[in-house]
C-alpha cells in the first residue's frame, strides 16, 4: 500500500495494459504504482506517461509496497506470471483468457488457495449493456419460455497480424472473444449444459480459428448459438431471442433493437400470400391486430464496478470476486469441449 491506496503494477504494458491505467487513474483507493514490459518501447511510453517502469518483474514482486498485479500480456504467460505473482503474496488481476487449458487454471487457483490472494480474471464483457439489456429481458419473462439465444459478434478485418495469430501464445478467436460471449450465456441461463457442437474457421489464418460457430443445448432443451466472425463484411444482429410468446433484438453494442410480442393467440387462421413463385400461409406476415412492437428497457452499467469489487475484497468487505473461480473453471472447460467437438467433427456431452 502506499498512502493507503492499493498499488497496483501492470504486467504487460500494450493495447490492454493501458486501458487498465486508465481505468485504475479514476480510482481513490487504488492506483497504478508502475508497469513492466519486456519491451523498452513500451516501457518508455510508461516513462513518459509519469509511470515507474520496472526493471524486472522480479523487482516488481520483491517490492513489499505493491498490492495487486495485473496482467495484461499475451495469454500464453499469464499463467507463469500469475504463479509467480501469487507466490510472492500478491493479489491478481488476470485478463482474459486466463490461461490456454483447465489444467493449467486449476494450478492457478490451487496457487491462489494456497497463498490466500486474491485471484479474478478480467471478463468485463459482463458489464456489456447489450448482454445485461437482453439478460433482464430474458430474466423479467417478457418473451415467455426462452427456447433460443442467439448471440454473434461480426467483424470484417480478419485476425489481427500480432500474437493472436498464432497458437502457441494462445491465438484464435475462441480464447479471444470466445470466453466473453460463453461467460454471458452461462450467466445468463441458468442450466446444465447438456452438449456442444462447433465448427471453427480459418478464413485468413491455418494456424488459430479467426471465427467459429457454437451450438449449445441446455439441461431442458434451449439452445444457444454463438458465432464470431472476421469474415463478415455484412453483420448479423449482436442478440436473436426467441422465447413461446415473442421475440427480441439487440443490433449491435449500442443497444438499438425492439421486442415483439404475440397478442391475440386466437386470430392464427390467416389468408395465404402469394410469393413470387408460389402461395405460403406458414410464412404469412402478421397482422398489427395481432402483435405488439416495444422498444428496449436499456440496462446501464458501469465497468469501475469490476476494481470497486477488487478493493473490497482485498480490504476483506466483500467475501468474493465478481468473476469466480468456479465459474472461470466452467467457462475453460467449455472452451476445451468446442476444440474436442471442432476436432472431431461431432456433438460432445457436456454435463
Ligand atoms: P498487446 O500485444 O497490445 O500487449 C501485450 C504486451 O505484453 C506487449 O507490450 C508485450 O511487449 C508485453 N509482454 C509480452 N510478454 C511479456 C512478459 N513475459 N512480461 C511482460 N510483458 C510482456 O496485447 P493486448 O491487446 O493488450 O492483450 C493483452 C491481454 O489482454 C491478452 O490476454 C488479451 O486477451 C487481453 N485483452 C483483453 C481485452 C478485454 O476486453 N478484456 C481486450 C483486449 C485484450
Amino acid at each position: 500500500m502506499i498512502d493507503n491506496k492499493y498499488a497496483a503494477v501492470i504486467v504487460g504494458f500494450g493495447g490492454m495494459g493501458n486501458w487498465h491505467r486508465e481505468i485504475l487513474a479514476d480510482f481513490e483507493n487504488i492506483f497504478c504504482a508502475g508497469t513492466f514490459d519486456i519491451s523498452l518501447d513500451r516501457q518508455e511510453v510508461a516513462s513518459q506517461l509519469g509511470l515507474h517502469a520496472f526493471a524486472s518483474l522480479n523487482e516488481v514482486l520483491e517490492d513489499e509496497k505493491i498490492d495487486i498485479i495485473v496482467i495484461a500480456t499475451p495469454n500464453d504467460v499469464h499463467k507463469e506470471i500469475a504463479l509467480k505473482a501469487m507466490n510472492a503474496g500478491k493479489n491478481v488481476v488476470c485478463e482474459k483468457p486466463v490461461t490456454l487449458s483447465s489444467k493449467d487454471l486449476q494450478d492457478m487457483i490451487d496457487c491462489a488457495n494456497k497463498n490466500e490472494v486474491m485471484f479474478t480474471v478480467h471478463q468485463n464483457r459482463r458489464w456489456d449493456e447489450d448482454f445485461l439489456t437482453m439478460k433482464r429481458i430474458y430474466d423479467e419473462g417478457v418473451l415467455g419460455e426462452i427456447f433460443n439465444i442467439e448471440s454473434r459478434v461480426h467483424g470484417s478485418r480478419g485476425i489481427p497480424g500480432d500474437w493472436r495469430g498464432t497458437k502457441e501464445q494462445g491465438g484464435g478467436m475462441i480464447l479471444d472473444w470466445g470466453v466473453h460471449i460463453l461467460d454471458q450465456i452461462l450467466l445468463m441461463v441458468p442450466e446444465k449444459v447438456k452438449s456442444v457442437y462447433a465448427k471453427l474457421y480459418h478464413v485468413t489464418n491455418e494456424e488459430v480459428d479467426d471465427g467459429f460457430k457454437i451450438i449449445l443445448t441446455f439441461e431442458f432443451g434451449k439452445t444457444a448459438l454463438m458465432e464470431v466472425g472476421t469474415s463478415n463484411f455484412i453483420s448479423l444482429p449482436r442478440w436473436y431471442m426467441q422465447g413461446i410468446n415473442g421475440t427480441a433484438v439487440i443490433d449491435d453494442f449500442g443497444c438499438t433493437g425492439k421486442i415483439v410480442n404475440i397478442q391475440n393467440y386466437e386470430k392464427r387462421e390467416v389468408i395465404p400470400v402469394k410469393t413470387a413463385a408460389g402461395l405460403t400461409k406458414t410464412m404469412a406476415p402478421r397482422t398489427d391486430d395481432t402483435i405488439s412492437e416495444g422498444t428496449l428497457s436499456v440496462v446501464n452499467a458501469d465497468i469501475h464496478d469490476f476494481y470497486k469489487n477488487v478493493a473490497a475484497y482485498i480490504a476483506g468487505n466483500v467475501d468474493h470476486t465478481f468473476v469466480k473461480h468456479n465459474e472461470l473453471l466452467r467457462c475453460m472447460k467449455l472452451m476445451e469441449a468446442v476444440f474436442e467437438s471442432d476436432l472431431k467433427n461431432q456433438v460432445v456431452l457436456f454435463e
